[in-house]
C-alpha cells in the first residue's frame, strides 16, 4: 500500500467541463488578491505523510443522548402531581453543585502562564498607539461579561462603556520601526512557576522564546524560513486593497517589531470572562431577546418559554426594525438551529404532547403550532396567532379559563403553552400515504475490493459489527431496538445477503447488472438483529473469508447507494446506509468518476468546479434518497484522490456524516474509526424529516444552509437529522417589524423516531426589535455570526471565484464595523478602531475563516481535504464552528492534578508556546500534543514512560495508560475535549523542531499562515483601513 500522501500522487486529469448548474458568478466585488503564499516554504516530504496527515475524523466517547421524556398521559398533565415526571415549574435554580459542568468555573489564578511584559520604552509609534488604546476591558484580570444582560442597561448613546477602542493609524502612515528592534516588543513568554502540585516534580527549564532572534541560526532540523511564520508586523508595506496582508513580499524588507498581541482583543479572554460570569449557573430562557451565555460556557439551561440556546442560537437577539436599518448594518440576521442537539442529563428532556386523533393545535391561517406566543382572548375561547395575527377558535377539548392576568390557568401544565421546545405526537395526516411508518433500517455496505481485504479493514468492520449491533438506538422504555439491519458487500458488483432467522447459513445473491440496480430479495434482507443474531454472526465471520482471494480492485459507488435506497423503499422504511468505501469508483457503472483533480485550477475562476460534483448522477441520486428517507453515511479510507466533492454529495444532502481516514492503517487508525462508527451507530436521530421555519409578520426565512435538501423555498428536507447537525437560516425583512411584538420564530420538525413513531418537534424563540442600531450590535453573537459566514461562504464557492468570496467576507466585516463606528460610537478620531463589545473578536475569527483551507487554494492542500472540510462545516452547529476555526490550545505542563479543572486555554499563537512546555491543541477534527524541546524529563516520563525527549515516538496515536496522576489527568482532559464532538480526533504527537511541526503550526491561527493567510494583527490593521475608507 502506498505510504505517500496526496501531495505525492500522480498528476490528475483535467476536470470535466460544463459541470455548472450553480448559478452565475458574482464578480461585482473586486479587491486585491490574497497575497502570494510564502513560496519558500517547502511542503512536507512525501513519505512522511502517513503519521502526519492531521485530517482524521471521528466519534465521541460520551454517553448517548437521553431519550425524549415521555409525556403521553391522555390527561396532558405535566404538573407536579404527575408521578415520575419532572415538575414543570421553574422555581429556583438547582443547587450550584449540580452543574455537571465539564468546564470548571474560571479562576484567574489558573490562568497560565505568560505574564505580559510591558512594552519597552523604545516602542515604535504604532505599537505605542496600540498599547494606548482604550482597553476598558482587555487588560489582564477579570472583565465584565460581554454578553450578560446586566451589561446592556446602559443608555443607547453614547456608546456603551464596554466597546473596544483602538488607536490604529492606517498602515501607510506607520513609520517602520528601526530594524534593530526586531522582536523587541515581543512579549517574552516565561514559564509559570512550577505549579504541578502532586504532579511531576522537578525543575522547569528556562524558557527561551521560540521566536528566532535575528542573526541567530535556526534550531537544528528546522527549516530556516520558520521564523517567518510568526506574527510579523506588515507595517507600512501593507497595501490593501491590492494585496492581502501577510504575504511574503511584506516580509522581504527590514524586519519590523511586532505589536504586542496582548493589546488586541483576545478570544481566550472573551471565552474566559463569560465562563467566569455565567459558567455553572442556571440560564432561564424566560425573556424575549435575551442573549445566552457563549457556546463555550457551560451552564444549566432552563426552558421557560424560549428554546434553549442548545437548539437555537442567533446572530443577533434584536433585529433592526426596518429593512433599511438591516441593510445599513449589514449584520446577517440568522438563526443556527440544531433541532436534535444533545442536552446534558441535568437538563429536562423534551416533553411529549399527545392530542390523540385530533393532532396538534395549529393556526388556521399560517399553520403555526400552539406555543407560548399564542395570545388567549375572549375568556379563553379564542386565541390570536403570534405569527400571523389570525384569530382562531380554541377547540373545545382544549378550552381553559384565564386567570386575572389573562393567562390560562393550566399555563404551567401544558408544555405547548409554557415551553420553548416540546414534541407533538403526529397523527396519520403527517405520515406518508397516511400510514404509520415502519421503524427505520440500517444497511451496512462494505467495499470488499482487494485493498480493503488485504489491509484487514473488512475483517475489522465485520468483527466490530458483531458487538456493535447490540447497541442500535432504541426508545428508552424499550428493551431492544426496533431498527432492522441488512448487509451488502460490493466491488464491481453487488452482493446481497439473506440473513433470515430461519436459515442455518446466510445466503448471498449477486447483482451484476449495476446499470439499473434491483433488489434481489425482500424477505430476509432487512431483519431484526435479535432474531437473526446467529445468522448475522455467521455472515460477519464469513465475509472476510469469502473475498480473501479477491483480485478485484475496481469499485462502483452510485449503484451502491441506489441499491440501499431501493431496498429501503421496497421495505417502506426510512433508514441509514453505512457505506465503507476506499477508492475512486472507476468501474463501468452509473456515477463512474474520472480523476479530475487539477492543481492548475487553483486561484482561477474554475477553481469552483473542484467543489462541484462530476456530472448529474449524484445530485439526482441525492434527490431520490431524500424523497425516500434514505440517509447515507460514508466512511472513506482513501489512499489518493477519491473525489469527495462527488462521492460525498449524497451524504451531505441526506443529513449523513462523512468520515475520512487518509492512508488508513489498521494499527494506528482503528481506534479512531471504531470510535466514530460506535458513536454514529448509537446516535439518537430523526428520520424522514421535514423542517419548516415560520416567522411573525414583517420578516421571513430566505436562505437555508446545512446538510439539507430543498425541493421548494420553504421546506427543508432531511432524510435524517442527528444531534450534531445544524441548519443555519437567514432572515430578511419584508416589512417593518414591531417593537412591541418582537420577531418570533417557530421551527417545526416532522420526523420518524428510531422506533417508528411520527412526531413533530417544535422550537420557539422570540427576539426583540429596535429602531436603535446600538441595540442590534449590543445583542450580537460572534460565534453564530461566524457559523453563518462560514456556511454562506462555503456555499458561495460553488458558484463564485474564491477570491470574490473572500473579498465579500472582508468587505462585509468592514461594513458591519464601520456602521457601528459611524452610528453607535462617540465621535472619535479617524485613527481609532472601535469595535462593539459583542464583536470584538469578530476580526480574529473572520481571519481564521479566510485562512481556512477551503477558501485558500494551495497545491499542498489536497482537493479532497478541502471538499471534506467544506462538507463538514456546512452541517456544523455553533459550538463546532467556534472550535474548528479557533482551536483550543491548552498548556498542560502546568496541570493542577488535584483539580478537576481543564486548564484555561491560551491564544493560538507561536508566542504562547515555550520550549519547556507541552501543549494540547484540538479543533474538533485534529488533536496535537506539542512538546517543547526542553520539556522536563519528569513530564516525559510521566506521560510516555520513556526517559527523554528523544525516546518519544511520534508514531503513537494515543498515550499509554500510566498509573500516575499527571497521566490520568491528561487522559481525562482528552476525554473532555472529545466528548460531544461528532468526529473522533486522532492524537498526533509533535516534537518541537521536527518536520511534522509544520502541520501543527497551521492551527496557530493568530499567526501568519504558512499558506499565506494574514496574521491576526495584520488582518486587524487591514480591516481598520477598510473601515476608515468606508467612512471617509
Ligand atoms: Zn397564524
Amino acid at each position: 500500500m502506498s505510504q505517500q500522501g496526496y501531495v505525492a500522487a500522480p498528476p490528475y486529469s483535467q476536470s470535466q467541463p460544463g459541470i455548472g448548474g450553480f448559478g452565475s458568478p458574482n464578480s461585482s466585488l473586486h479587491y486585491g488578491h490574497y497575497g502570494d503564499p510564502n513560496s519558500s516554504y517547502s511542503a512536507p516530504q512525501p513519505g512522511v505523510s502517513k503519521s502526519t496527515v492531521p485530517f482524521g475524523s471521528s466519534a465521541p466517547v460520551g454517553p448517548p443522548p437521553p431519550g425524549a421524556h415521555q409525556f403521553s398521559q391522555p390527561s396532558f398533565q405535566n404538573g407536579p402531581g404527575t408521578p415520575g415526571q419532572q415538575p414543570h415549574r421553574f422555581q429556583g435554580p438547582p443547587p450550584p453543585g449540580n452543574t455537571g459542568a465539564s468546564y470548571p468555573p474560571y479562576s484567574p489564578q489558573s490562568q497560565p502562564a505568560f505574564p505580559n511584559a510591558a512594552p519597552a520604552s523604545s516602542t515604535a509609534q504604532l505599537a505605542d498607539q496600540l498599547n494606548s488604546m482604550q482597553i476598558n476591558n482587555y487588560g489582564p484580570g477579570p472583565t465584565p461579561s460581554p454578553g450578560h444582560p446586566a451589561s446592556f442597561q446602559s443608555p443607547r448613546l453614547p456608546p456603551p462603556p464596554t466597546q473596544q477602542q483602538m488607536v490604529l493609524p492606517p498602515g501607510p502612515q506607520v513609520p517602520p520601526p528601526p530594524p534593530t528592534s526586531v522582536n523587541g516588543l515581543c512579549t517574552q513568554p516565561s514559564l509559570p512557576p512550577v505549579a504541578r502540585q502532586g504532579g511531576i516534580p522537578g525543575p522547569v527549564p528556562p524558557n527561551p522564546n521560540l521566536q528566532q532572534l535575528p542573526g541567530q541560526p535556526p534550531g537544528p532540523g528546522y527549516h530556516p524560513q520558520q521564523a517567518n511564520y510568526g506574527p510579523q508586523m506588515a507595517g507600512s508595506q501593507l497595501s490593501y486593497p491590492g494585496a492581502f496582508p501577510g504575504g511574503p513580499a511584506q516580509l522581504s524588507g527590514p524586519q519590523q517589531k511586532k505589536l504586542d498581541p496582548n493589546s488586541i482583543p483576545s478570544p481566550i479572554q472573551v471565552i474566559e470572562s463569560d465562563k467566569a460570569a455565567r459558567g455553572g449557573q442556571v440560564y432561564a430562557t424566560n425573556t424575549r431577546g435575551q442573549v445566552p451565555p457563549l457556546v463555550t460556557t457551560d451552564c444549566i439551561i432552563q426552558d421557560q418559554g424560549h428554546a434553549s440556546p442548545r437548539y437555537i442560537r442567533c446572530t443577533t437577539y434584536c433585529f433592526p426594525l426596518t429593512s433599511d436599518m438591516a441593510k445599513q448594518t449589514r449584520i446577517p440576521l440568522a438563526a443556527v438551529i440544531q433541532p436534535f442537539a444533545n442536552v446534558p442529563p441535568n437538563e429536562t428532556p423534551l416533553y411529549l404532547v399527545n392530542h390523540g386523533e385530533t393532532g396538534p393545535i395549529r393556526c388556521n391561517r399560517c399553520k403555526a403550532y400552539m406555543c407560548p406566543f399564542m395570545q388567549f382572548i375572549e375568556g379563553g375561547r379564542r386565541y390570536q396567532c403570534g405569527f400571523c395575527n389570525c384569530i382562531n377558535d380554541v377547540p373545545s377539548f382544549f378550552f381553559q379559563h384565564l386567570d386575572h392576568m389573562g393567562r390560562r390557568i393550566d399555563h404551567y401544565e401544558r408544555p405547548e403553552l409554557s415551553l420553548g421546545s416540546y414534541e407533538y405526537v403526529a397523527t396519520l395526516d403527517y405520515c406518508r400515504d397516511k400510514k404509520p411508518p415502519n421503524p427505520p433500517a440500517y444497511i451496512f455496505m462494505i467495499d470488499v475490493s482487494y485493498r480493503n481485504i488485504k489491509s484487514g479493514l473488512v475483517k475489522l468492520i465485520c468483527d466490530e459489527l458483531k458487538t456493535l449491533l447490540d447497541k442500535l438506538p432504541r426508545e428508552e422504555q424499550e428493551e431492544s431496538s426496533a431498527i432492522r439491519v441488512g448487509f451488502v458487500t460490493y466491488n464491481k458488483v453487488l452482493h446481497f445477503f439473506n440473513v433470515k432467522s430461519s436459515l442455518a447459513q446466510p445466503q448471498m445473491m449477486v447483482v451484476t447488472d449495476v446499470s439499473e440496480v434491483f433488489v434481489p430479495l425482500l424477505d430476509g434482507f432487512l431483519v431484526d438483529f435479535e432474531e437473526s443474531r446467529s445468522v448475522i454472526t455467521n455472515l460477519l465471520d464469513q465475509i472476510p473469508e469469502l473475498f480473501a482471494d479477491t483480485n478485484e480492485s475496481e469499485t462502483i459507488f452510485a449503484p451502491v447507494i441506489q441499491a440501499g435506497m431501493e431496498a429501503l423503499k421496497a421495505a417502506e422504511r426510512a433508514g441509514k446506509l453505512f457505506i465503507f468505501h476506499s477508492s475512486l469508483p472507476t468501474a463501468e457503472a452509473p456515477g463512474k468518476l474520472k480523476n479530475r483533480d487539477d492543481k492548475k485550477l487553483l486561484n482561477t475562476d474554475k477553481e469552483k468546479t473542484l467543489f462541484q460534483p462530476q456530472g448529474n448522477c449524484y445530485e439526482a441520486l441525492a434527490r431520490d434518497c431524500v424523497a425516500n428517507g434514505c440517509c447515507v453515511n460514508l466512511f472513506l479510507f482513501p489512499n489518493q484522490y477519491v473525489d469527495v466533492a462527488s462521492v460525498g454529495l449524497v451524504t451531505m444532502y441526506t443529513g449523513g456524516t462523512l468520515y475520512k481516514y487518509n492512508n488508513f492503517q489498521l494499527d494506528g487508525d482503528s481506534p479512531q474509526f471504531l470510535s466514530d462508527l460506535r458513536r454514529d451507530m448509537e446516535k439518537k436521530m430523526g428520520f424522514d424529516a421535514t423542517m419548516r421555519v415560520r416567522t411573525s409578520t414583517g420578516f421571513r426565512a430566505t436562505e437555508f444552509l446545512g446538510a439539507i435538501y430543498m425541493n421548494n423555498t420553504t421546506d427543508v428536507e432531511m432524510a435524517a437529522v442527528d444531534c450534531d447537525k445544524a441548519v443555519t437560516v437567514e432572515f430578511k425583512h419584508d416589512d417593518k417589524l414591531n417593537e412591541d411584538t418582537g420577531a418570533l420564530i417557530q421551527c417545526a420538525l416532522l420526523y420518524t423516531t428510531v422506533s417508528g413513531q411520527r412526531r413533530i418537534r417544535i422550537h420557539n424563540i422570540g427576539l426583540n426589535c429596535s429602531a436603535q442600531l446600538a441595540d442590534v450590535y449590543r445583542t450580537c453573537e460572534t460565534d453564530a455570526l461566524i457559523n453563518f459566514f462560514a456556511k454562506s461562504a462555503f456555499k458561495a464557492i460553488l458558484s463564485q471565484p474564491l477570491k470574490t468570496v473572500r473579498d465579500i467576507l472582508v468587505n462585509q466585516t468592514a461594513h458591519m464595523l464601520a456602521c457601528y463606528k459611524k452610528n453607535c460610537a462617540s465621535p472619535a478620531t479617524v485613527s481609532q478602531l472601535i469595535l462593539p463589545d459583542t464583536m470584538k473578536v469578530l476580526p480574529v475569527y473572520m481571519n481564521c475563516l479566510l485562512k481556512s483551507c477551503v477558501l485558500v487554494g494551495r497545491a499542498e492542500i489536497p482537493t479532497d481535504e478541502r471538499a471534506f472540510h467544506r462538507q463538514l462545516v456546512m452541517a456544523m452547529g455553533v459550538a463546532d464552528t467556534q472550535l474548528f476555526f479557533y482551536p483550543r490550545l491548552l498548556p498542560i505542563h502546568s496541570l493542577d492534578v488535584k483539580s478537576d479543572a481543564v486548564p484555561a486555554a491560551v491564544r493560538c499563537s507561536e508566542e504562547r508556546l515555550s520550549e519547556g512546555g507541552a501543549f494540547l491543541l484540538a479543533n474538533g477534527l485534529s488533536m496535537f500534543l506539542w512538546l517543547g524541546a526542553s520539556v522536563s524529563p519528569e513530564l516525559i516520563q510521566g506521560l510516555f514512560n520513556v526517559p527523554s525527549f528523544a525516546h518519544i515516538s511520534t508514531d503513537a496515536t494515543s498515550l499509554p495508560d500510566l498509573d500516575n496522576p499527571f497521566s490520568k489527568k491528561l487522559k481525562h482532559i482528552l476525554e473532555q475535549l472529545q466528548s460531544q464532538k461528532p468526529h473522533t480526533m486522532k492524537l498526533i504527537i509533535v516534537k518541537q523542531r521536527e518536520q511534522p511541526e509544520m502541520l501543527f503550526r497551521q492551527f496557530l491561527v493568530e499567526d501568519k499562515s504558512i499558506y499565506g493567510g494574514a496574521s491576526y494583527v495584520d488582518f486587524l490593521i487591514c480591516i481598520h483601513k477598510e473601515i476608515s475608507q468606508l467612512l471617509s
